[in-house]
């Protein structure tokens, strides 16, 4: 099945039917677009993680970090969040439904680049041409902007000085600590500052399930290096996040790069480049890589009146470039999961869903089944000797026929799965079965760990 054919709602009903995800309150009716990841999106997140700290940390020789949710509000100033991080809203008067001007004409017009229209033309667009919209009449109000950060306050004195915002992204937060990691690290240009950690917008209209959230995930690399280099580490970041997707499993026809026109690009990136996905909604960004130029050290030093300037081996100083490659987790766990969805017709009657995740992702990487219950002590034995003794994650599995045990875990993408038979007990041996073949093999129990290292990347 290629990702146009695959049906979104199919999707999701299977993911929160099998553990991956709940929707959030659910007990209270929900709560509009939000979503709570169950103990399956659990262990591909963990792991997920663990390859960019690798890829983009260890191997790196960079630095992680981990900074606020909650910062000083001059953060935001000097930024320029408080001030244009908005998108625009215009209200139908007749539902009082707000939407975002962009998706709108994305949605009716996708010959229109809206990246390239201003906020005038698409009001002129939407009020003129748009006379019937998500089922109800339209009367619409002028468009305006909407800022997407979460204010909140601090402590218990309601006034202007305690307001202050939840993180938009994670990025501000390196920032203001990169002369705190340079000093006590002894960094070096060029290098890295990462950090993983939770960003929250306030999305006109989140949707298409966990693509757009108002509380999100990041996992942000801030790559500082000398002006005259920064083209060839903006390129390095691009290439090395296109490996990086397709290490965890990522087939190549479902990605692109798409470099942003002039137009597109913020007044002070010097060039962004989004890598996108198929999703069956449609192309997405999945992740960004940016030439940041200096302006964020710049700015915070405006604001600060604090020196963040880089001092060189030769005396001088500057102010160091940033390529900034940013990855959202949600996103790319719900690209993971659709690119691994099959239905699979096995004979006329019957089909199954299998998940093919790569096995370094996967929920679980083997199941374990005794083929009689009977046979439970010696298949529960062999399992805890396997979590003692492995890091391999194991699930164990006793109820219900043979058949409908594979099933259960081909529906959470296990890649492998061995059954104890009455065989074991005599010489030592289970079968091996594989997810994508359904094949199975015989090996002996001493050669699992061996049998399994070689699918490790
Ligand atoms: P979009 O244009 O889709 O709103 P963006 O260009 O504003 O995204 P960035 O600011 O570049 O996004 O954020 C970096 C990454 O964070 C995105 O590529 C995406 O993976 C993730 N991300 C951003 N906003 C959301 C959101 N509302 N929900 C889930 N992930 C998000």
């Amino acid at each position: 099945m290629n990702n146009k054919q695959k049906n979104i709602q199919e999707i999701i009903n299977h993911l929160k039917t099998s553990g991956f995800v709940y929707q959030n309150s659910e007990i209270y009716g929900g709560l509009i677009n939000t979503w709570d990841y169950g103990p399956l999106a659990i262990q591909m997140l963990n792991e997920i993680k663990k390859y960019w700290i690798r890829e983009f940390i260890t191997r790196e020789k960079n630095y992680q970090i981990d900074s606020k949710i909650i910062m000083n509000a001059n953060v935001w100033k000097a930024s320029g969040h408080l001030d244009n991080f908005s998108d625009y809203l215009i209200e139908n008067k007749v539902n009082q439904k707000r939407y975002r001007a962009d998706h709108i004409v994305k949605d009716l017009f996708p010959e229109i680049n809206v990246e390239k229209t201003t906020f005038e033309e698409l009001e002129s667009i939407i009020k003129n041409k748009v006379k019937e919209y998500d089922g109800y009449k339209c009367d619409w109000t002028t468009i305006r902007p909407f800022n997407l950060m979460f204010k909140t306050q601090l402590g218990a004195i309601d006034n202007a000085a305690s307001i202050t915002y939840l993180r938009p992204e994670t990025a501000q937060g390196i920032f203001v600590n990169f002369r705190n990691v340079t000093r006590t690290m002894r960094a070096k240009l060029p290098f890295g500052i990462g950090q993983i950690g939770k960003s929250f917008r306030n999305e006109i209209t989140p949707r298409d399930f966990i693509f757009r959230t108002r509380e999100f995930e990041q996992m942000e690399l801030e790559y500082f290096c000398l002006e005259n280099e920064s083209e060839k580490f903006y390129k390095y970041w691009i290439q090395k996040c296109q490996e990086f997707i397709i290490l965890l499993g990522l087939k190549k026809e479902n990605i692109r790069i798409r470099p942003h026109e002039k137009e597109e690009l913020s007044h002070y990136s010097k060039g962004t480049s989004d890598i996108e996905y198929l999703f069956p909604f449609g192309w997405g960004e999945l992740l960004g890589i940016a030439n940041r130029g200096n302006y964020d050290l710049s700015q915070h030093m405006k604001f600060s009146q604090e020196s963040l300037e880089y001092l060189q081996e030769d005396g001088s100083k500057v102010v160091p470039y940033v390529i900034e490659p940013s990855i959202g987790l949600d996103r790319l766990l719900l690209a993971l999961l659709i690119d691994s969805y099959e239905v699979e017709k096995l004979d006329k009657n019957d089909e199954r869903i299998v998940l093919k995740l790569d096995f370094n992702v996967s929920p679980y990487q083997l199941a374990i089944f005794p083929l009689l219950k009977k046979l439970a002590p010696h298949a529960q034995k062999i399992y805890d000797e396997l979590l003692k003794n492995t890091n391999f994650r194991l699930i164990y599995d006793e109820t219900g026929s043979i058949g409908k045990r594979y099933r259960r875990q081909d529906a959470i993408g296990t890649p492998f799965a061995i059954t104890i038979d009455f065989e074991s007990l005599e010489n030592n041996t289970v079968t091996i079965r594989n997810r994508d073949s359904m094949i199975q093999e015989r090996i002996n129990i001493n050669e699992i760990t061996l049998y399994l290292n070689k699918f490790k990347k």
